[in-house]
């Protein structure tokens, strides 16, 4: 086991019962190197200031002769205190839990029934780098047996290992709640919306679905003017005690720009769509993607053309994208994928209907992307696979078609209406979901209460 960032605490029983001894026996940090066995005390007592030891932390190793050790009771009788110590580390790359414990001398057969306790609630192998790991040894019969072991693999969860007297050891999580805020900013856009969200505090993974949802409006390297400003109202996920365990979704967004008011609201209808819709209620996702793919150029558009391969003058029925293979491809629209699988001339062939009208395939794809497969709904903007080669084709490149009522029709010029517009009593639903993002927007900038969400959270970064 190598300790990294860290800091090892050799600390005696009442460090154990007392956490916050921790900072009095902070002098007694070491880092050892890869592949050396923990510290020693002679070690401790020797690159350490002498005076900041306190006489009942000593672990046992440096016990002076004449202690007696408790005998090997199997627990019965509490622990003397210099029988146990306490450990605090930082995972480092390529450490084990098993690992870990044989450094510390705890026999393979005892470290090995450890992690097989462990395994239900905690896999091993997911041991992340930095990860801290709290440990306390016990000695018994001259040998050193483990005491306890516990870590958090994630902000929400607690796992703990206690040895039993004679029976293992038991295993225990806790789960921490985890509460859902609401979080608003706003900002004036300086250079780029981007940066201007990123400087107000707000999670990346929102501007990006900001950047997303806003794309067929909005031309995002030329579109913003100075003055030009943004709000935001989104949705993150809070333990107890306060730590922020992910981002949710983007609720509400508005561009203003110079003079264009663009807000949007998420909004789940009957048939448990969920889409972002203008204050009307028009999805704001009325056209299909021009271009599936991104960094890509048009290296053959839709018509007569003489074929690279077969020599002679062909009706070319789509538009092929030149990229490097592997270059991830979007969904154009939400739909359904109606087939994804090997075809002819085609490749690897896919193809989503978007409505009665309208279908896009994609083709000569490297491979599809995972859970791209027939009868699976795609939302716009989803990865369904990769450039590639495959099928008749001189190189890497994307074959996109469009088909109206099944016939190829140019990709460019074709306006593809696929958005949906809301209507009666959903139309009535939506109205008031917009009050409520507006007021839950206000609420949560002013830092008020909104009322069926805590208080708490209301300003990103600060929770
Ligand atoms: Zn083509």
């Amino acid at each position: 086991m190598r300790v990294t960032q860290g800091v090892v605490f050799l600390v005696g029983f009442l460090a154990v019962a007392r956490p916050d001894l921790s900072p009095a026996v902070a002098g007694l940090t070491i880092n050892t190197q890869p592949g050396e066995s923990p510290p020693s005390a002679a070690q401790t007592a020797e690159t350490q200031p002498a005076d900041v030891l306190p006489a009942d932390v000593l672990p046992a190793d440096v016990l002076p002769a004449d202690v007696q050790l408790s005998p090997g009771d199997g627990g019965t009788e509490p622990a003397a205190p210099n029988d146990e110590w306490h450990l605090s580390l930082d995972a480092g790359r390529g450490d084990t839990l098993f690992d870990l414990l044989l450094d510390n001398q705890v026999a393979r057969a005892e470290a090995d029934a450890a992690i097989q306790a462990l395994r239900p609630v905690f896999d091993p192998r997911k041991l992340r780098i930095g990860q801290s790991i709290d440990l306390t040894f016990q000695r018994r019969d001259g040998a050193v047996h483990l005491g306890h072991l516990a870590l958090s693999p994630d902000p929400v969860h607690h796992v703990r290992l206690d040895a039993q007297v004679d029976t293992g050891f038991r295993v225990s999580q806790e789960t921490k709640s985890v509460e859902r805020h609401l979080a608003a900013a706003h900002a004036v856009i300086a250079s780029s919306q981007y940066e201007a969200g990123v400087k107000a505090g707000v999670p990346i993974p929102i501007l990006l679905s900001v950047i997303k949802v806003y794309s067929h409006d909005v031309d995002f390297q030329r579109d913003f003017q100075e003055g030009d400003r943004f709000e935001v109202l989104y949705e993150r996920f809070v333990t107890g005690d306060g730590v922020a365990v992910r981002t949710g979704d983007l609720l509400f967004a508005r561009l203003v720009l110079s003079g264009r008011d663009l807000p949007i609201y998420r909004f789940q209808t009957a048939d448990g769509r969920v889409d972002y819709y203008d204050r009307e209620g028009q999805s704001v996702r009325r056209a299909l993607l021009r271009t599936p793919l991104d960094g890509a150029r048009i290296t053959s558009g839709f018509g007569q053309r003489r074929h690279p391969i077969l020599g002679y003058s062909k009706m070319h029925q789509g538009v092929d994208f030149g990229a490097p293979s592997g270059t991830p491809i979007y969904a154009a629209g939400a739909g359904m994928i109606e087939e994804a699988r090997r075809r002819n001339g085609y490749g690897n062939y896919l193809r989503i209907r978007h409505n009665t009208e309208i279908a896009t395939a994609y083709a000569h794809l490297s491979r599809f992307g995972s859970g791209a497969r027939r009868g699976a709904r795609v939302d716009q903007g989803d990865l369904i696979g990769y450039v590639g080669a495959t099928g008749r084709a001189t190189g890497p490149h994307l074959h996109y078609e469009v088909l109206r009522a099944g016939r190829q029709v140019n990709p460019l010029s074709v306006d593809t209406p696929v958005g949906r517009r809301l209507k009666g009593r959903e139309l009535n639903e939506f109205q008031q979901a917009v009050a409520s993002a507006d007021r839950a927007f206000q609420a949560a900038l002013g830092n008020d209460q909104v009322a069926d969400l805590p208080a708490t959270c209301t300003q990103p970064g600060r929770c």
